[in-house]
């Protein structure tokens, strides 16, 4: 039997008990696999035998996050208890607080909060989004407004749709066709592509600067298919910049079926219209924080190395993957060093940044004030790409850093980590890279299903799974106790 509590968090406390039958198979398995890795470790040469603490180590994190699912248990809170978060939101402050309360709890050295002002936006009423003056009446779709979009007028606005694929189209179809419409953007998510990452960034043109493309030439409105790579009817919300120098209009998402209806009622009733209503408002710019904890280094307290997830989340959803994952990968590092007793050699900084999702203040922030106080960053990794099984890790370093990453790859169990590709961080982290130079880390999870949830009410704890969840809060504290204990370079002429 399994059992592990939260007990740092009073009155949040929940038990679980798992029992485990092992079947025949599976002591074979294991029998199997013993004789297996005693073969192979006789068989290695005598340098990766040296490695013998590090493994010891490295085994010691994975079976603590593993069996103890504490940062599982943690990221059920922050969802369940807390919720959406969004920059400006009372969610905001409470998950601000709880994170304060949870980093005190464990006792971490220092914890404290850093204040940064951050945008204050709100959705309003459900949005309604209908197809109107067709033979069934009225059409319901499925819709959210795009975080930022101004609300339309009280009464809504109608107007005769024009689709579209790209930015492009809207200027070859120029003012002539697009003034007066509601611009429809419907590109699809490329399924053809492995990394998601790519297919989302080959789409979101359209959710981010869509708008302001069809406001230019003179449309009244915009909808896009989600960017998003689901087939159920969630609708996706995120981002959107407005150009200064043209109207804003509203903008909402479409579930992928509400889109595929709107396409196929388009091609048969061509006197369809588009009704949208949106109340959504902005205010003026709110006080908020970063959560920062830290554990003192015993060597060069003065060199930090940052793991950071950001607090914020959509409004919509309980931010479960985006960003509750990261959020306790990061608190998880400090917690995993604490219950080993790792004392690290440099200072372990978790920082939990907000306003990730509309504007990226925190980010900002934080770079400024470690540029001010110069602040020496040893190296920053970001998890925000959410709690599904790892898979490797980026980094913007130097040629022989990430040598001496994939040097280290031998040690991540069974492939839980198998590349370190050049390249990577997190946009929280973007800003301290540009203002000081510290190198940056992304962690990569799978990805395949990351942009089903990603923005969504559909990001929710129940997506997320307790062993993915902390394999991947493993493989970073790993990451980080090979980096505090060797650095980034060799030390000995130091
Ligand atoms: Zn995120």
């Amino acid at each position: 039997m399994l059992s592990t509590h939260l007990g740092a968090i009073p009155g949040r406390a929940r038990r679980v008990s798992v029992h485990i039958i092992p079947s025949l198979a599976m002591t074979f398995a294991i029998v199997s696999a013993l004789v297996l890795t005693l073969a192979l470790s006789l068989a290695l040469p005598r340098e990766v035998r040296a490695q013998t603490d590090d493994e010891k180590t490295v085994k010691a994190i994975f079976d603590e996050r593993l069996t103890s699912g504490e940062m599982y248990y943690l990221l059920g809170d922050l969802c369940k208890n807390i919720g959406p978060r969004l920059s400006g939101s009372e969610g905001a402050e409470r998950a601000v607080e709880w994170a304060r309360e949870v980093m005190e709890g464990y006792g971490f050295d220092r914890v404290y909060l850093q204040e940064v002002m951050v945008p204050h936006w709100e959705r309003g009423d459900p949005e309604q989004v209908r197809i109107v003056n067709v033979e069934e009446g009225m059409i319901e779709l499925n819709a959210l407004a795009i975080g930022g979009s101004v609300p339309t007028a009280t009464t809504g606005i109608t107007a005769e749709v024009v689709v579209v694929h790209s930015l492009e189209e809207v200027e070859e179809l120029g003012r002539e066709i697009i003034e007066g419409k509601i611009v429809f953007y419907n590109r699809a998510f490329d399924q053809t592509v492995i990394g998601t990452g790519a297919g989302y960034g080959g789409a979101v043109p359209q959710r981010f600067a869509g708008p302001s493309q069809a406001a230019k030439y003179g449309a009244v409105g915009v909808v896009i298919r989600s960017v998003a790579s689901n087939f159920d009817d969630a609708p996706h919300t995120g981002g959107l910049r407005y150009a200064d120098d043209v109207e804003r209009i509203p903008a909402a998402a479409l579930g992928f079926q509400s889109a595929d209806r709107l396409v196929q009622v388009l091609d048969g009733q061509p006197d369809a219209r588009l009704f949208m209503h949106l109340s959504s408002k902005w205010h003026p710019d709110a006080l908020s924080h970063n959560v920062i904890g830290e554990i003192r280094g015993s060597e060069r307290p003065d060199e930090i190395i940052l793991v950071g997830g950001h607090l914020d989340s959509w409004d919509v959803s309980e931010g479960a993957h985006d960003d509750g994952a990261g959020t306790v990968h990061a608190i998880g590092v400090l917690r995993t060093f604490q219950q080993l007793g790792i004392r690290p050699r440099h200072t372990i900084r978790a920082v939990l940044f907000m306003n990730e999702e509309n504007g990226l203040r925190g980010g900002i922030k934080y770079a400024e004030v470690a540029k001010e106080t110069g602040e020496k960053h040893l190296i920053a990794l970001e998890s925000d790409a959410g709690g599904f099984s790892p898979r490797g890790f980026g980094a913007t370093a130097d040629d022989d850093v990430l040598e001496r990453f994939r040097s280290w790859l031998p040690l991540f169990p069974q492939n839980t980590i198998s590349y370190i590709n050049k390249g990577g961080g997190g946009a929280d982290i973007g800003p301290l890279r540009r203002e000081t130079g510290t190198p940056t880390i992304g962690y990569i999870p799978d990805s395949q299903r990351a942009f089903d949830y990603h923005h969504a009410p559909t990001d929710v704890f129940e997506t997320v799974n307790r062993r993915e969840l902390e394999l991947g809060g493993a493989s970073i504290a790993t990451l980080i106790y090979l980096i505090d204990k060797y650095g980034l370079q060799d030390e000995k002429a130091q």
